[in-house]
């Protein structure tokens, strides 16, 4: 007996317009990193960045940072913004920042849930997109609270098409990508893989303007070289119980 292969969903990809282009981006170069392939062909594209606000506390010091170059977290962040703003400019995207907290300044990063969700939708309302990528939220904590964040403001707005972009290059961690999958499969998420662009185009270049992170990864990570990923976030069903077919 023929197997059902039910490829309606097939169709989607973040490639393919239906309405402008939004990548919410946890820090200050995770858009170009894991989707600058997808911008640098989607011209006229929104990052909206999360974490961008400057610590009031100017004598901040995190051993990232330092690896980075920088002498205090104010720095760091001036310095990031304006590398941001050069990597945008390369793949001509528009970016647009919320002026949260990035956890590493912070002790209590939940507490900012409330207030990232609230600004995640008034964000996605006023730039009205039609595709909206979303962190899959790996390894870190900023990105971990970013897509739960995106995932509550999607159910707000289920017009939009949302999809997950794996983060990289944290998705080379092993197991990370499973791990969450299987987590989202659990809660009655349907994800399906969709295609992205092979080309890099200006990724390269972008990347290339992420000067003081690149120096603390040592380099180009090679992860993000590789080919993005994306996962098509359907409706919230229950998940089949003919998720094998017999006879497998
Ligand atoms: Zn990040």
């Amino acid at each position: 007996m023929p197997y059902d292969l039910n490829l309606s969903n097939a169709a989607f990809s973040p490639m393919v317009p239906n309405g402008p282009l939004v990548i919410i981006s946890p820090h200050l170069d995770d858009a170009v990193f894991s989707c600058g392939s997808l911008l640098s062909h989607s011209a006229g594209s929104t990052v909206v960045t999360v974490f961008t606000g400057v610590p009031h506390e100017g004598g901040i010091l995190t051993e990232w940072d330092r690896e980075c170059g920088f002498l205090s977290a104010a720095e760091a962040m001036r310095a990031r913004e304006a590398e941001d703003c050069r990597a945008l400019e390369a793949i001509r995207c528009c970016g647009r920042s919320l002026g949260f907290i990035d956890c590493q300044y912070l002790e209590h990063p939940d507490h900012a849930m409330p207030a990232l969700m609230e600004s995640l939708l008034s964000t996605v309302i006023d730039l009205a997109p039609g595709r909206v990528g979303i962190p899959l939220g790996l390894f870190h904590g900023d990105h971990l609270r970013v897509s739960e964040a995106a995932l509550r403001v999607r159910q707000l707005l289920p017009d939009i098409a949302w999809f997950f972009y794996e983060d990289a290059p944290y998705r080379a961690h092993s197991g990370v990508v499973q791990a969450r999958l299987v987590q989202l499969y659990g809660r009655g998420m349907v994800l399906t893989p969709a295609c992205g662009q092979a080309d890099l185009g200006s990724k390269e270049v972008a990347i290339a303007a992420y000067a003081s992170q690149l120096k603390a990864f040592n380099g180009v990570p090679d992860d993000l070289r590789r080919p993005e990923r994306y996962w098509h976030i359907e409706a919230d069903v229950q998940v089949p119980s003919h998720a094998l077919p017999e006879g497998c």
